[in-house]
């Protein structure tokens, strides 16, 4: 029994699967975890291994650099991942996919749960992503080493969206991406620091006064350092 009605729920296959919950495990998320806001279940790939050396990787066909992950291992591992969870999404991290971004975190937290694959070495069997209904999704621009850190920071963006994880649920609104716009600067004590003072509005006790200060900043930086969520917004708000 726990105080959730119900639970999102989390699979990660991965050969490193004493990666999880790691940072997970702590802080919020972890509590969300204890108190069943959210479950986690690991499969470790290695385990669906047939041979003596329970290699999951092998070089790849035409040659090059690197070794790729087996076929036949990987779809008996989400075959089991299939049979415990069987109707959530199943994603493989990887760099060919799709940018995560905020509204990918708050649609897969109002799901059930979600399947990750995590990828090492040059990456899976292409015939797996084929043969299996797997939506690719990068974490950015560049390249890990492994699946599993970008698998953790995707479960972190979702899980602090889910009801309850979260003390406040209006400090989740005003969050940067949210509004379409970065977020505005904080300050707290002390009121002055070093010399310098908090913006005297925000000391107002004006709350209108604050707000539009607030959402001035907010635009001003996001016009400055990411003119393409600049002009998406504007697009629609300006
Ligand atoms: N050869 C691949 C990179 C493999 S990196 C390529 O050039 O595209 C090894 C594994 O790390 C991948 O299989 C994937 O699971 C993970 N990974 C690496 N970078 C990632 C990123 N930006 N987002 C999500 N997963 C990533």
């Amino acid at each position: 029994m726990t105080k959730f009605d119900t639970t999102w729920r989390a699979t990660v296959l991965s050969i490193f699967p004493d990666m999880f919950p790691g940072p997970l495990g702590m802080s919020l998320a972890g509590q969300g975890l204890n108190e069943g806001a959210w479950s986690l279940d690991t499969l470790d790939i290695r385990s669906f291994t047939t041979d003596k050396h329970r290699s999951v990787d092998c070089p790849p066909f035409g040659g090059g650099p690197g070794m790729v992950m087996r076929p036949d291992v990987i779809d008996s591992a989400l075959q089991s991942a299939k049979k415990t969870s069987p109707d959530v999404p199943l994603v493989y991290l990887s760099p060919r996919g799709q940018t995560f971004t905020q509204s990918k975190a708050q649609e897969l937290a109002s799901g059930p749960g979600i399947t990750l694959l995590c990828g090492r070495f040059e990456g899976l069997d292409q015939r797996i992503l084929d043969s299996h209904e797997i939506e690719e999704i990068s974490i950015g621009d560049f390249v890990l080493s492994g699946g599993e850190p970008a698998a953790i920071t995707l479960l972190d963006a979702c899980i602090r969206l889910l009801p309850g994880v979260m003390g406040k649920a209006e400090s989740l609104e005003q969050e940067s991406f949210e509004t379409g716009l970065l977020e505005y600067p904080h300050y707290t004590r002390p009121q002055v620091w070093n010399g310098h003072a908090v913006p005297g509005v925000l000391i107002s006790g004006h709350h209108e006064k604050i707000r539009a200060w607030r959402q001035a900043q907010s635009e001003e930086i996001t016009k400055r350092r990411r003119p393409d969520l600049w002009s998406q917004y504007a697009e629609t708000h300006v």
